[in-house]
């Protein structure tokens, strides 16, 4: 078994037990495996192990491994969305996880309709207030939840989160628990389903799961370290 082979049999084994812990149903958790930095070669050797949902952070980059590797894939795109790349993304990725803005919402709905698509998209959410991070502040997004709705061609799954670093991963469940909760108030207040949270990475997507996530994005944990930063966010 190659490397990456292995290291993704112990993360499927790691969700399996996550969701045992608390009562969930094994396939509400799907895995996205981060490719971002790693070569095509890389992401093959996962597809030989059976993994089909890959997640990037970067356009171009994943053009390159997206045009030698089999149609069946199925990308997620995870990084900052640059307006002037939506047109491209949209036409790339089958879910989008970084709508940070109603404006960038409206824009994307727009492009989606010209282009005869109906993208599923997240609500990136800024749990942590952080001014370093993209995202909805909780109350923006409740006061925003009604204009979002009306954009007739986003598929809206749910929210997601990049937490503030901690220093383990329990130091992350508070900010999962507050998407959720958000999450909920959210499906109440505006009579929406909002099914799906997209948090937790390869050091706390164990602690996501137990607090609610449906899709945890783990790179490095299946891949290795990372060489070099991607997107000044997360390296
Ligand atoms: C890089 C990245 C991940 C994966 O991080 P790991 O710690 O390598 O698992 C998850 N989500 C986002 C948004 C990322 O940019």
């Amino acid at each position: 078994m190659s490397e990456v082979s292995e290291n993704l049999s112990e993360i499927q084994d790691a969700i399996t037990a996550a969701c045992a812990r608390c009562g969930r149903a094994r396939d509400s958790v799907q895995l996205i495996a981060v490719s971002k930095t790693f070569a095509a070669e890389a992401v093959k050797e996962a597809v030989e192990a059976g993994q089909r949902v890959f997640g990037e952070s970067k356009l171009q980059e994943a053009e390159a491994k997206i045009a030698v590797l089999p149609d069946s894939l199925e990308w997620h795109f995870i990084g900052r969305v640059q307006r002037n790349k939506v047109r491209k993304l949209l036409g790339r990725f089958s879910v989008i996880h970084g709508i940070d803005s109603f404006k960038l919402a409206s824009y994307a709905d727009g492009v989606a309709r010209e282009l005869g698509l109906f993208p599923k998209v997240f609500l990136q959410v800024n749990v942590g207030g952080e001014e370093s991070k993209g995202g909805f502040e909780p109350e923006q997004l409740d006061d925003e939840m009604e204009a979002l709705l009306s954009l007739e061609r986003l598929g809206i799954q749910g929210l997601m989160c990049i937490p503030p670093a901690g220093p383990d991963p329990e130091s992350a469940r508070p900010w999962f628990a507050a998407l959720r909760n958000l999450r909920d108030k959210l499906e109440l207040d505006h009579d929406v389903g909002l099914p799906a949270l997209s948090m937790g990475m390869s050091g706390d997507f164990e602690v996501a799961i137990e607090e609610g996530a449906t899709h945890v994005r783990v790179g490095s944990a299946i891949f290795g370290q990372r060489s070099y930063r991607v997107d000044g966010e997360l390296g």
